[in-house]
């Protein structure tokens, strides 16, 4: 690398009413608060690692259409996310739809749709029947998630459900969801599970309902960095942040593989690893982010000319099976938007550093394909058009025994730079509607230091009804 460019242009600026921000990170979290400041005024640069926006809600090609690298959907209680969608103009692109859930076990799916389904579920007595259905109802209504971070969610759905039902309908569940790991984890893992479940359910006739914008996160994506750009702000995407460090006249100095860049405040949405090799000396004060164990996942993504079956989810309660679930995500979205093709994903969640996550396609793709065949034998391999092979190291932390107590403490030793983040969360799945709630409340307690400059179109007509 040359001697690095000084583009320090931007620090001129600093003297006006508005600020630069540098905001680290292109994924959702990054984008909506680069969205959220440059709305307001001030001058926001984005700068982001790989060459394409959005990171775990990136898109892929599959083919003739693109749609989201891994699997998403929108809740109708994801009420911060849905408002967000409405402000940059996406609310006429939202679709709902009626979806189903099955449950595959010992070599049969089973609806879980309705209260109907549920009675008739086999394996399960009427007594576990009423027991389950208590556990379910009593676990959505807890608020005070903490009381249930000292005790395992094995001991805990025991308590709750009675050992037989634990064992025919939990257990094989946890095992496939958690592997072995989730003999360590709290019942704080079910309790969210159970809620976000719940809340995709429509409460007056108990069916389950979920959307998705039309064209995917990929829409979603360009609409948000189009709502950037229209009020000044800038993008960069192929950019590495190499080093942050404080400025002794006030501000951040940023250096990425280009050069380096002075702003007058910045904000780091990307992990908090990456944040511990970046940052320099004094700038932050980590504690606690080596104990935490994280999620990774594989995920075999299938584009086919038949659909496998009816559900958006099967949860697959199986341990010949070697994935966790099946994402028949043609039963939520309109072929139209996959040109006529069925999209299903397979997703297998494992420790960050299992060796499945380094095991090359075809291993992956022949371990799955097995699994699959025991699903469906009548499956043709004609029928399969493309497999795409998808991974992502870090998801999410694995919420073991008091997990609040060993999440990364992040102290920054700068007034201007702030970290934001999904480590944070400790009591939630990670989704983009809590991506959203935590911009907006970081947003609320910051309020003072990235108070609005007023109008940010800068004269400019918008290209769609931007509401407030
Ligand atoms: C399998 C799966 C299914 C999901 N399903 C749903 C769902 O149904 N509904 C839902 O709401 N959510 C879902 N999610 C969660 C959703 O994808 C995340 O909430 C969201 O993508 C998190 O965004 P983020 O910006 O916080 O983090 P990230 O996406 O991790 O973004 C961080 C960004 O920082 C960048 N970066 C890292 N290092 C550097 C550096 N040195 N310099 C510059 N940039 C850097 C990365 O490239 C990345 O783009 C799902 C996630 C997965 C994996």
């Amino acid at each position: 690398m040359g001697a690095p460019t000084d583009f320090t242009t931007q620090a001129t600026r600093s003297n006006a009413p508005w600020q630069t921000i540098g905001v680290i990170g292109g994924g959702f979290m990054g984008l909506v608060v680069a969205q959220r400041l440059a709305s307001r005024g001030h001058a926001v640069t984005v700068l982001e690692r790989d060459t394409q926006l959005g990171g775990l809600a990136t898109y892929h090609q599959y083919g003739p259409f693109f749609w989201d690298r891994f699997y998403h959907c929108i809740l109708p209680s994801d009420t911060h996310l849905l408002g967000f969608l409405k402000e940059v103009g996406l609310e006429e692109q939202l679709r709902w739809v009626r979806t189903r859930t099955g449950y595959y076990v010992n070599g049969q799916s089973y609806s879980m749709s309705g209260n109907g389904d549920f009675v008739r579920f086999p394996l399960v007595n009427l007594w576990g029947k009423i027991r389950l259905a208590f556990t379910v109802l009593y676990c959505s209504r807890i608020n005070d998630w903490r009381q249930l971070e000292n005790i395992t969610v094995e001991d805990w759905l025991v308590k709750t459900c009675g050992r037989s039902t634990y064992e025919k309908f939990w257990r094989p569940l946890l095992l496939a969801k958690l592997g072995e790991h989730y003999r360590r984890v709290s019942a704080v893992f079910i309790w969210t599970y159970i809620k976000r479940l719940f809340s995709a359910r429509d409460t007056a006739v108990q069916k389950e309902h979920l959307g998705y914008v039309s064209g995917g996160y990929k829409t979603i994506l360009e609409r948000t960095a189009e709502s950037v750009h229209f009020a000044g702000g800038e993008i960069a995407t192929g950019v590495t942040v190499k080093h942050i460090s404080s400025c002794a006249k006030g501000g951040v100095w940023v250096d990425d593989d280009r050069g380096r860049a002075h702003f007058d405040k910045v904000i780091f949405t990307s992990p908090t690893n990456v944040l511990q090799n970046v940052a320099a000396p004094g700038l932050v004060k980590i504690d606690g982010s080596n104990t935490v164990e994280y999620l990774g996942v594989v995920c075999m993504v299938l584009v086919t000319r038949k659909p496998f079956d009816p559900y958006y989810v099967v949860n697959i309660a199986d341990s010949r099976i070697p994935f966790t679930g099946l994402i028949g995500m043609s039963n939520l979205v309109s072929l139209q938007e996959t040109a006529g093709r069925y999209l299903t994903y397979l997703p297998k969640y494992v420790l960050s550093d299992d060796a499945l996550l380094r095991k090359p396609d075809e291993e992956i793709q022949a371990m799955f394909f097995a699994g699959l065949r025991l699903m469906f034998p009548e499956m043709k391999m004609e029928d399969i058009e493309s497999v795409h092979i998808n991974r992502a190291v870090k998801v999410q932390p694995l919420q073991v025994l008091n997990y609040s107590a060993l999440v990364p403490q992040v102290a920054t030793g700068n007034a201007d730079f702030f970290v934001l983040n999904t480590a944070q969360f400790v009591n939630c799945t990670l989704n983009n509607n809590e991506v959203v709630r935590l911009v907006d409340e970081f947003l609320t307690k910051h309020e003072r230091q990235f108070a609005s400059h007023g109008d940010s179109t800068h004269g400019k007509t918008e290209p769609y009804a931007l509401q407030s």
